[in-house]
């Protein structure tokens, strides 16, 4: 029985072994998804500041191209002064050139202002461009960490359920069918030790007869609590 019972619990850590795989292959594409989406979110914020900035620089070059013309114009209209023939004329020049010079001026205020804006963005979108490709390379590598993981874990899955299979075979149906029984229920494991007489899976007692006899390992026994199939654990050697 001793034997058996060995088989069993090597089935057992088999079988929980795949089950805990199986579970992280499940859990790994959820974890690649959400890396994959908090960089993508991460990038689109970047590309949001990167456009608002262009923005920006073409708001600048439309300024900068109002300027110019309203110089040009003012420029005219102050050549054409020499050709003024009468006061009433001249004033009305003046008046000209004055608006002329009062617009640009307002012009110049909004292309400074707009060069310190440009200027706080710049430096902000150069650092967040500095965190993105940190982000990138820490991304990348999380991202091959996980790919290898999983290509790893189909290969100790298959190894697991191989070697379950394996054990399976060479286990008596009778035993088997009490084992999957107990598995199935639902309790997590079906066999576990017991040592000083205490069950290792529901932590109760067990009859200090059972426990002698258990100690002797003639026959497959269950815990009288719980049913799970039990065997002895010298936990001092
Ligand atoms: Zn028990």
């Amino acid at each position: 029985m001793r034997e058996k019972l060995a088989l069993l619990i090597e089935l057992q850590k088999m079988e929980l072994a795949a089950a805990r795989i199986s579970a992280r292959k499940k859990e790994l594409p959820v974890r690649m998804n959400e890396l994959e989406e908090g960089f993508k979110a991460l990038c689109a914020a970047v590309d949001g500041e990167k456009e608002k900035l262009e923005g920006l620089r073409k708001r600048r070059r439309e300024k900068d191209a109002q300027l110019q013309s309203g110089q040009d114009s003012l420029k005219k209209t102050r050549e054409r002064l020499f050709d003024v023939k009468t006061n009433k004329e001249y004033q009305s020049m003046l008046k000209e050139i004055e608006t002329f010079e009062a617009k640009n001026s307002q012009i110049e205020d909004e292309v400074i202002s707009l060069l310190e804006e440009l200027d706080r963005f710049e430096s902000a979108v150069k650092a967040r461009e500095g965190e993105l490709a940190a982000q990138r390379g820490q991304y990348e590598d999380q991202k091959a960490k996980l790919t290898e993981e999983l290509n790893s874990l189909s290969g100790e899955l298959e190894a697991c359920l191989r070697k379950g299979g394996e054990v399976r075979n060479s286990i008596p149906a009778e035993i088997l069918r009490k084992y999957d029984q107990i598995k199935n229920a639902g309790r997590g494991v079906a066999v576990v030790s017991v040592w000083k007489e205490v069950c290792d899976g529901c932590h109760m007692s067990i009859p200090p007869q059972l426990y002698n006899e258990l100690q002797k390992s003639k026959a497959l026994l269950t815990c009288p609590n719980c049913s799970r199939i039990i065997y002895w654990e010298n936990r001092n050697g």
